[in-house]
């Protein structure tokens, strides 16, 4: 073999481990706000990677960041010149207690994987995003919510896991074990150290008789808590303002999944993404349109929701709704998402104050959500201070640096808007918000940002979002 095909071969193994020369790799989140040249990107596949980067990054004074399926859009996968611990293809099913519905998982699994696994055992997950796509992990350093409003955020849903420490030891931590690093770590953006599985409680998978109703969005807190609140037979719950201008936050769809006893082992195959390119077609013209607004509300009412029919469908499949036609990556613009958590009292001034900045500063708002979030009583950085709905805004922003102002801008109205109401605002979100307004939405952030120096005394753990607000 000639000295140059050695060499070519050298190089390609050396370029294919990723460990011997430190590559310049730019870094994003799905809403590509967020481009940062990061050292390198470590694909985990064991707790060995994960230890050996931890190791790297000490003695070469470098930085950790955590990424699963970078759906936060707000900077917390990564910063400059730091080593990305890319989960993804950390993602096995450990253990599964079926008696006590208890799952041990590592924490690059997302959801699809976790409902293919548990559905055979009729089971389904607790607690997690309206949608499937997201990881564990990612799910655990937000504190995730989701649309079952008879439980909170993921805390309530985790009984431990073991936890690498910026040290590269391992522990456990439970609320027996380390109480404090528990409340910390869920909901903790990844800057306490690296969840390297997870005890996760399953519920029984069921039958829901789903129906959805159009009410104007001032009668929805009262439908809510005389139908929905504390109402166990109603095991998942959803609502959906309009964007349409001509109905702008004033029409809401409203859809119950009622629990029945039916067992048609039909209803829990699991079901897999229908009509994208339909949806995908109706959302591109309400991204452009006004007209193309009104007409995608039109047909959500009848073809999406279904308003006035009653259909069966089965917990799995309902909390692995289509989100294909949601895929966006026009050059020019992005979509983004943003969440405002309103005291239940407070909705319908909170609404009147959105329809207000959304026309005034003309937001493209291309959907609106409504979920209900009781208390969160566990973790040390809670977005629900108390029973709130949360209002998740999917809105599309162009990328230029103007249209970045003006978004900043709009952003810290309606922050404002939320805390003038005795709310807030989710932080997986933009980098928008001021660091006062940070501090105002979490009264606990300094002194959350002071337990890290003391678990993570070299910040060994950063990230774009860490750099911003600390
Ligand atoms: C379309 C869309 C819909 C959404 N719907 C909801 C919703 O219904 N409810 C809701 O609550 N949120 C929702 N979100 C927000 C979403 O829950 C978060 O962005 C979540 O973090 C995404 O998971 P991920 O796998 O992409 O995590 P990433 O964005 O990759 O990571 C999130 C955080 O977790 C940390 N992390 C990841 N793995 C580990 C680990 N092993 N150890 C320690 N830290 C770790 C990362 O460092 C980072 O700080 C939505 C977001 C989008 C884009």
């Amino acid at each position: 073999m000639s000295c140059s095909k050695i060499f070519l071969l050298f190089l390609y193994f050396s370029l294919s481990q990723g460990n011997v020369f430190a590559q310049d790799t730019i870094f994003n989140d799905v809403s590509r706000l967020n481009p940062v040249n990061v050292h390198k990107v470590v694909n985990v596949a064991s707790i060995g990677d994960i230890r050996s980067a931890l190791q790297e990054a000490r003695s070469q004074g470098l930085k950790i960041s955590i990424a699963g399926k970078r759906h936060s859009q707000g900077g917390q996968q990564a910063c400059v010149n730091c080593i990305v611990l890319d989960m993804l293809g950390f993602n096995k099913v450990l253990s599964f207690d079926v008696t006590n519905k208890v799952i041990r998982v590592q924490p690059g699994a997302t959801w699809e994987q976790i409902q293919a696994y548990a559905k055979p055992h009729g089971c389904a997950v607790k607690v997690m995003q309206a949608s499937n796509i997201f990881t564990v992990g990612g799910s655990l350093g937000v504190n995730t919510h989701g649309n079952d409003p008879n439980y909170g955020s993921i805390i309530e849903t985790v009984r431990s896991f073991h936890f690498m420490r910026a040290d590269g030891s391992l522990i456990n931590v439970s609320r027996e074990e380390d109480l404090e690093l528990f409340i910390l770590v869920i909901g903790g953006y990844g800057l306490f150290g690296v969840i390297v599985d997870v005890d996760l409680e399953l519920t029984s998978d069921a039958i829901y008789k789903m129906t959805s109703k159009v009410m104007d969005y001032k009668e929805y807190p009262e439908y809510f808590k005389t139908h929905v609140f504390g109402n166990r037979a109603i095991g998942l719950h959803s609502a959906k303002l309009s964007n349409a201008p001509d109905s702008l936050l004033r029409e809401v769809v409203v859809t119950d999944y009622a629990v029945t006893k039916e067992t048609d082992e039909s209803l829990f195959a699991l079901q897999g993404e229908k009509n994208v390119l339909r949806n995908k077609f109706f959302l591109g013209l309400s991204r452009t349109f006004d007209w193309g607004k009104n007409l995608r509300w039109f047909f959500e009412k009848r073809l999406v929701a279904k308003v006035g029919a009653v259909e069966y469908v089965s917990r799995n499949n309902a909390m692995r709704p289509i989100v294909k036609f949601l895929d966006y990556s026009w050059p020019n613009d992005t979509d983004i998402l943003q969440e405002y958590f309103i005291p239940t009292d407070k909705f319908t001034e909170f609404v009147d104050g959105l329809r207000k900045i959304m026309r005034e500063d003309h937001v493209n708002l291309l959907s609106v959500t409504v979920r209900y979030v009781p208390t969160d009583k566990q973790s040390f950085l809670h977005y629900a201070k108390g029973d709130c709905f949360a209002v998740v805004l999917y809105i599309n922003q162009r990328l230029d640096e103007k249209h970045r102002q003006e978004a900043q801008a709009w952003t810290r109205k309606m922050v404002d808007l939320a805390l003038s109401h005795g709310g807030t605002y989710y932080l997986p979100y933009q980098l928008y918000p001021s660091k006062d307004q940070v501090r105002r939405s979490y009264p606990e952030f300094d002194q959350f940002i002071e337990k890290k120096r003391v678990h993570d005394p070299q910040e060994l753990f950063v990230n774009q979002f860490y750099e911003r607000y600390r």
